[in-house]
């Protein structure tokens, strides 16, 4: 076992002792699944055919685009506060920018992944340096997350592939859930998790957290009262909201799963019967905008546009 990945171990037994400190008025943190990626893992039913497996009631929140020197404390405070973890799937140079506080995401006993360097535009499907250019900003991404949260050196480190790093966390979120088919074959070849979501709280347009709150239970509830969430840890709307979200989803009965990086493949369950991509009607609607920006001509029809607080 590495330093870093012996360090998680000892964090992850004294969170769970801190956890049972916190009492029965906390949400805590009610399970820790772990989660292998061996061959390639591609979850989270908004994009992918196959999911993380919960039970009623349980819910597994994760972040992305940090860290934000304003906002991910004002979301780590709130998330100790009530003794829950989450993931982060986190961009490099933000990492590489503060990494006490990729770091703090760490010992505070949560998950910190991978959202590429730049969260580059027009996404990594229209960039025009093509899979090449893709896979360069990935890879960077991925060194200054890793050196950030988990303290790791890759002095004398020559990667040219994921696996080369023995990534801590070997997950990976596409930005936009824009991905590609050779990206997917590169990560599964390279033993990394593809991870989308189940459902999201639309935190990238601007809303008050008392609107927020009420879209995200609003989505639980139509969702089966489970999920996957994604919120996204550099917006204030988002940190305000916190607070409130946890106290409601212990109001509600929701119990609060932790994901880890874990042996072989899954666990995974399939999504129901008729199930199909709703980010790819997304990303299909913003298509026009990614050609012109892409200079790059696509084919194929070009769906409506979903109403932003569908
Ligand atoms: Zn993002």
């Amino acid at each position: 076992m590495r330093i870093a990945g012996a360090l998680m171990a000892l964090l992850a037994g004294l969170g769970a002792a801190a956890a049972a400190e916190c009492g029965p008025d906390k949400l805590g943190t009610s399970r820790i699944v772990e989660v292998g990626t061996q061959g390639g893992l591609e979850v989270g039913l908004k994009t992918y055919p196959k999911t993380i497996p919960l039970a009623d009631h349980e819910v597994i929140l994760t972040f992305d685009d940090g860290p934000d020197a304003t906002n991910t404390p004002k979301v780590l405070d709130a998330l100790a506060a009530e003794c829950v973890r989450a993931t982060f799937f986190e961009i490099g140079r933000n990492a590489e920018g503060l990494p006490q506080l990729a770091r703090r995401e760490v010992l505070d006993g949560h998950t910190v992944a991978h959202h590429t360097w730049s969260h580059p535009q027009p996404t990594l499907r229209y960039l025009p340096g093509g899979d090449a250019a893709a896979r360069a900003d990935i890879l960077k991404g991925m060194i200054a997350v890793e050196k950030a949260a988990y303290g790791r050196d890759f002095e004398g480190v020559e990667p040219k592939e994921p696996k080369d790093l023995k990534l801590e966390a070997p997950w990976f979120r596409f930005p936009g859930f824009a991905d590609t088919q050779d990206l997917r074959d590169w990560f599964s070849a390279n033993n990394v998790g593809i991870f989308g979501v189940d459902l999201w709280a639309s935190d990238w347009i601007k809303m008050t957290p008392e609107e927020e709150l009420k879209l995200v239970m609003g989505r639980l509830d139509k969702n089966g009262h489970k999920g996957m969430l994604l919120m996204h840890d550099n917006h204030p709307w988002t940190a305000a909201m916190i607070p409130m979200l946890l106290k409601e989803l212990k109001a509600k009965g929701y119990k609060v799963v932790h994901m880890v990086a874990g042996p072989g493949n899954g666990p995974t369950v399939a999504a129901p019967p008729g199930w199909v991509s709703e980010t790819e009607r997304v990303i299909g609607a913003l298509r026009p905008r990614f050609d012109k920006s892409a200079a790059k001509v696509v084919s194929g029809p070009i769906p409506v546009k979903p109403a932003p607080t569908e």
